[in-house]
């Protein structure tokens, strides 16, 4: 058993911080407050590699194994303030480029995969529905074989980039059963497509979200991805991937704010005693310590079990929802530990800790991975 990462890995790690740190994380608490996507640092991050990390189609690098990505979006997290456009990037990454990258014919890869990977168009994926949520695969919009077309009729809510995606990754029903569910890339501008306003949201500001409807949207065969009936093989795929993926730069940003709960333990005196003095502080960041190294610990395993042994069911659910979990719990501990000033927007745990709340529910919410888990072993 070996615990360390490349000299490789650590490089990259440590040139995604910097990067993060001095092209990220300024001016958040302003686009926070204004719900605002920046194209301009959206264009940074491609121009850095991000949106094409996992694909060998990118132009500007890409093809990096899942461990490196993870280094990489973990170094992007620790920088980055701002979670919701990581979100929207890594969303971006693992559910659209990917899948199309893995299961998209030559003629997709060869149309889209470059513009996405360079950061060009914007990739948004809609599998959940009003009436399905948590049990995706029941979902109801359906799509219909016309000649050489496919006709497409429903609705997607909680759709992360849709007010600024250019392309859609989308499931619908062209059966029945698990193998009844089939992929289409459909394109922005296809007629009968249309874009619900900006929902706006508790955490994740900076991400856009929208409901999409599908009325009798015509998309050309070619718009399939994989096979007929492949839909759910593909989703189950592609969100072992994107659970590891979308955790990663949680890593980073539960490091980052251990050490400054740290130093504010320190330097925090009131009543002249440092707080940090205090048992119930000291215990609470060594508990701090714990959910970290132990969710960390849970994500690289499952990042190497994916990248050497292929399939990583069991591991990446545990990993989302470890991750998860704790990314809410330090963020918890921290508000505890800088008292009323972390309730306050000039610190930025009040808006870390919103952020953090849509992990548990995002990709899969807790309950669905400790499903997913149990199932495993013939239960529930
Ligand atoms: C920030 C954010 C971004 C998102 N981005 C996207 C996106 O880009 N594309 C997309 O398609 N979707 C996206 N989603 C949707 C997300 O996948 C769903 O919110 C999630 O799957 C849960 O569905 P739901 O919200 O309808 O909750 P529900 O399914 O209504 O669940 C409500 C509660 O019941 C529990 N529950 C439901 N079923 C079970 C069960 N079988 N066993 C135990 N408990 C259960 C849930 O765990 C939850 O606690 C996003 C969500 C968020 C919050």
């Amino acid at each position: 058993m070996d615990f360390s990462w490349t000299e490789e890995e650590l490089r990259l790690r440590q040139g995604a911080r910097e990067f993060a740190s001095a092209r990220l994380a300024e001016g958040v608490p302003q686009r926070d407050r204004d719900s605002t996507f920046s194209r301009e640092l959206w264009n940074a991050c491609a121009e850095f590699g991000l949106q094409g990390l996992l694909t060998a189609d990118a132009s500007n690098g890409g093809g990096a194994n899942l461990l490196s990505a993870v280094a990489i979006l973990e170094g992007i997290g620790y920088g980055a303030r701002d979670n919701g456009l990581v979100f929207s990037v890594v969303a971006h990454a693992a559910s659209c480029v990917e899948p199309l990258a893995t299961f998209g014919s030559e003629a997709q890869r060869r149309e889209w995969l470059p513009r996405l990977a360079d950061g060009t168009l914007i990739g948004a994926t809609g599998i959940t529905e009003p009436d399905s949520g948590s049990s995706a695969l029941t979902l109801a919009t359906t799509a219909v074989q016309d000649g050489a077309e496919w006709v497409l009729n429903g609705s997607k809510t909680f759709v992360t980039n849709a007010p600024v995606a250019d392309l859609f990754v989308l499931y619908a029903r062209s059966g029945q059963g698990f193998g009844g569910l089939s992929c289409f890339v459909v394109p922005r501008e296809t007629a009968g497509l249309t874009i619900g306003p900006p929902v706006e949201k508790m955490g994740l500001r900076t991400s856009p979200m929208a409901l999409i409807y599908l009325d009798d949207c015509r998309v050309p065969s070619s718009s399939l991805v994989g096979g007929i009936g492949w839909g759910a093989m593909i989703f189950s795929r592609t969100m072992e991937v994107e659970r590891l993926l979308v955790m990663a730069p949680a890593i980073g940003v539960m490091e980052r704010l251990l050490e400054g709960c740290v130093l504010h333990a320190r330097q925090r005196t009131p009543g002249g005693t440092p707080i940090g003095k205090y048992q119930a502080i000291a215990h609470r960041i060594a508990d701090m310590e714990l959910q970290l190294e132990g969710a960390r610990l849970l994500l690289y395993r499952a990042a190497w079990q994916r990248a050497h042994r292929g399939a990583a069911t069991r591991e990446s659910a545990l990993a989302k929802l470890a991750v998860s979990e704790a990314y809410v719990e330090l963020c918890r501990s921290a508000m505890q530990i800088y008292g009323g000033y972390g309730y306050t927007a000039e610190y930025e745990i009040e808006r870390q800790l919103r952020d953090a709340l849509a992990a548990t529910l995002y990709v899969g919410t807790s309950e669905i991975q400790r499903n997913l888990v149990a199932g495993l072993r013939g239960l529930g």
